[in-house]
């Protein structure tokens, strides 16, 4: 669904050099603090130079879109909310592997058959399931690469779901077997399965992810669903248009708004196209790795987005991402209030 704002620039080829800026900082001038405007422009400068502007000016770029005269910028008049809705640590994500069976195009943590497996170890999720809860954790995400390569993945779910209500996000192609035997062994009412399919037909699916994996993905969704699991859809689209067709694609399907996911591709790891985040795009969601405790999932094969390699005690983690994430508000603060532009 198109984000209004109060106020649009009319559609350009322009660039910031060209004259964009001055028309943003008028737009921004006629915009109450907090209030929205859309930029649309082909130019291919535009990307950066507004991340780089909104970065210094405090401004908030809020979402973009793939229009007919361009790329759409929405962009906040001011910060956005220090306090987030959600409070930091209480989704946590656990990257169980970073090996994959598929070998997606814009995969935003570079994972594939060929990747090494850093695994998460089995004894160390237990412990991190065991303070949990009293670190604040409401949620647990088991995401990879794709956790059903690992033999132990019922067990990764068991020590989850002990301790929170437990998401595995996952292709769906592995569900036969002795993976099946696996998915038999975890509690329905604590496990759930978020499955990605990208397009209403094969065709974009199949072309992004490898031939076949659409089906596949049915197949698993159907199989997840005979034996009883929730089962979420997760979609990662590039326009306006994709997003509106998968909606509609999804409503005739008969799937709840909690149940659906669709989101654009992000500009990290292998993907070619997308939207760039940095750690000040993104309010944390703690993300542990074989490597350490990571900002966000999105980044968790970043170096930029690590931000301690101690993952326990787990409060004390995620402790330091809470502290990380302040200082960076007040660092964004004062480079607002030297470095006005409107
Ligand atoms: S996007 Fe998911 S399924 Fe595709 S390669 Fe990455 S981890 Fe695997």
């Amino acid at each position: 669904m198109k984000l209004v704002a109060s106020v649009e620039v009319p559609a350009t080829a322009r660039g910031f050099e060209s004259g964009l800026l001055l028309d943003l900082v008028a737009a921004l001038r006629q915009c109450p603090e907090g209030g929205l405007v859309a930029v649309t422009s082909s130019h291919t400068d535009v990307a950066e130079n507004l991340a780089r502007w909104a970065r210094f000016t405090g401004n908030t770029i809020v979402r973009s879109t793939t229009e007919e005269g361009g790329t759409r910028w929405v962009v906040r008049n001011g910060p956005a909310p220090v306090e987030p809705a959600r409070p930091i640590g209480s989704r946590l994500w656990l990257y169980s592997n970073f090996d994959c069976n598929l070998a997606c195009a814009y995969c935003c943590v570079r994972s594939s058959p060929k990747v090494e497996r850093r695994a998460l170890d089995l004894t160390l999720v237990q412990q991190i399931a065991g303070q949990a809860r009293e670190a604040g954790v409401e949620a647990v995400y088991i995401t990879g690469g794709e956790p059903f390569l690992r033999a132990d993945i019922d067990q990764l779910a068991i020590a989850c779901a002990g301790a929170a209500p437990t998401t595995i996000l996952t292709n769906g192609a592995l569900f036969g077997g002795k993976r099946r035997e696996a998915l038999e062994r975890m509690p329905r009412d604590r496990v759930a399965l978020q499955i990605s399919l990208d397009s209403p037909t094969p065709d974009r699916h199949n072309l992004l992810r490898g031939a076949g994996t659409w089906e596949k993905a049915w197949t698993g969704i159907r199989v997840a669903r005979e034996m009883g699991f929730r089962v979420r859809l997760a979609a990662t689209v590039t326009t306006s248009r994709e997003e509106e067709l998968l909606g509609a694609y999804f409503d005739a399907e008969g799937i709840d708004a909690e149940d659906r996911v669709i989101r654009r591709i992000a500009l990290r790891g292998l993907a070619t196209d997308g939207i760039a985040l940095s750690r000040a795009d993104l309010v944390p969601e703690i993300t542990v790795t074989a490597r350490g405790v990571y900002w966000h999932p999105v980044g968790a094969d970043d170096d930029d987005f690590l931000v301690t390699k101690d993952v326990l005690p787990l409060a004390r983690a995620i402790d330091t991402v809470r502290r990380a994430y302040q200082a960076e508000r007040v660092h964004a603060d004062a480079l607002a209030e030297v470095f006005h532009c409107a």
